[in-house]
């Protein structure tokens, strides 16, 4: 590969002593061997402190308050919101801090209703006019997405009566772009799709996509839920409209994720939630929203988790993430070679190459079946051997449908993870079919 170098063994030995719970054991006495990362990752020792500390040092609620707690609360919080942005080549005012990438998709999603709604009551301002929909109008997703990513576009076109199209998945798990042309048209209101998928792995050519909806105008929505974690991202240079991550899968804490919205995106929309803290002037009758970001802020904010989730950026961004990829293109090669154990058939891109930009073309979080054995029993042998691996439909239930299974089993890594854990799987796995007697 022509990727940046991996991390060396000492880099990586010193990576997992940053991550307290990769030390312990389970099972009886088993290492972990956590193959979950896609699900959630681990965080290290500095995440954990950064929250401690803010609560035994500066917890005050921000962007108000004149004592010096709230002072240095919000300062905390506005270069956390810094040091997010800086990591996914934002601007600050571009991130607007969200409980997680289902909630950012639902906030564009209701901003979207709301606009619509205001539209047809002949209020709203012009430049919200951009986000109306309704009959005639088109969304498009793809068939890989996670339900966070389908859900709320199948209702707001419920509700707006737009018409909800996708983009099919090949054999390869890769997305058909044979149609896209058709199906990115003049109609096409907006264009959502994941930058990686969390069941195949596979990374989608953001370029194409994002050219597709620019000839017709429409709105870019980049789910960077598997990317943002595992690859270098840069929003600006992707030219996405908006983008969402969480935190609680890129080594931060739960319960915090980011919004991007380009700058004149988020300055037209409305706010899909309202109250305290996102307002300017308020009287009985009605209220003048603040600037973005907080303007998409209503209420107490999540202060030590977005704390925390600048950190896990800053701790990313100082390890970098050309290494981080390259070191988790090494796994994810060691992990597809499951597709040698008779009876194991992988789900996704069989091998990992090089993107157009240099980069992996997939991740390492690889789903897979076991001819005979059910996902769940997949999984519970793996666990008996200390390994975590994620069962089910993985929240892709149109993409298993796709390719004919309930579930499927996903070992997924994240830049802890070592070619010696990935063997440690391949070799529990070897033995699943012996064990449901179905060799
Ligand atoms: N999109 C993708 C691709 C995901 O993998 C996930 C989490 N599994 C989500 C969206 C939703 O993220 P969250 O649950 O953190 O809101």
């Amino acid at each position: 590969m022509t990727i940046a170098t991996a991390l060396s063994a000492t880099e990586l030995a010193a990576v997992r002593a940053d991550f307290p719970l990769l030390a312990r054991t389970v099972r009886g006495g088993r290492p972990l061997v956590y193959l979950d990362s896609a699900a959630t990752s681990q965080k290290p020792q500095v995440v954990l402190d950064a929250e401690v500390d803010f609560y035994e040092q500066r917890n005050a609620a921000v962007h108000r308050g004149a004592h010096q707690l709230a002072e240095e609360a919000t300062e905390a919080f506005e270069d956390a919101r810094a040091a997010v942005a800086g990591f996914v080549g934002a601007d600050v005012g571009e991130i607007v801090w969200t409980s997680g990438a289902t909630a950012a998709i639902n906030l564009v999603s209701a901003a979207m209703l709301g606009s619509t709604l205001d539209a047809a009551l002949g209020r709203g301002s012009d430049a919200s006019r951009r986000f109306v929909l309704g009959p005639g109008d088109e969304i498009v997703v793809t068939e890989a997405e996670h339900h966070a990513n389908l859900v709320p576009w199948q209702e707001l076109s419920a509700r707006t009566g737009a018409t909800l199209r996708w983009l099919r998945v090949s054999d390869d798990g890769r997305l058909d772009l044979s149609d896209l042309d058709e199906v990115v048209n003049e109609r096409t209101k907006v264009l959502a799709f994941a930058h990686v998928s969390n069941v195949t792995g596979a990374v989608a050519p953001v370029a194409t996509l994002v050219a597709a909806a620019r000839r017709v105008g429409a709105l870019t929505v980049l789910d960077a839920c598997q990317s943002v974690p595992h690859l270098p991202v840069d929003l600006h240079a992707l030219d996405v409209d908006f983008a969402v991550f969480s935190g609680h899968k890129m080594l931060g804490p739960t319960g915090v994720g980011a919004l991007y919205g380009r700058r004149e995106l988020l300055e037209a929309m409305p706010p899909a939630t309202t109250g305290g803290s996102m307002v300017e002037i308020v009287t009985m009758e009605r209220t003048t929203f603040s600037p973005p970001p907080q303007r998409f802020e209503a209420g107490t904010q999540m202060v030590a988790q977005a704390v925390g989730m600048g950190v896990a950026a800053q701790w990313l961004g100082e390890l970098g993430m050309q290494a981080v990829a390259a070191h988790e293109a090494e796994l994810a090669a060691e992990m597809l070679k499951i597709a040698d154990i008779p009876g194991v058939r992988v789900i996704g891109p069989s091998t990992v190459g090089v993107g157009p930009d240099g980069l992996p073309d997939r991740v390492a979080a690889v789903s897979f079946v076991v001819d005979g054995v059910h996902a769940h029993d997949v999984g519970q042998v793996l666990d008996d051997a200390g390994i975590a691996v994620r069962v089910g439909h993985h929240c892709a239930q149109p993409l298993h449908r796709r390719f004919g299974v309930a579930a499927t089993a996903r070992a997924s890594a994240s830049v802890y993870t070592t070619v010696e854990e990935i063997v440690a799987f391949r070799e529990a796995l070897t033995g699943v079919r012996a064990f449901f007697s179905v060799d």
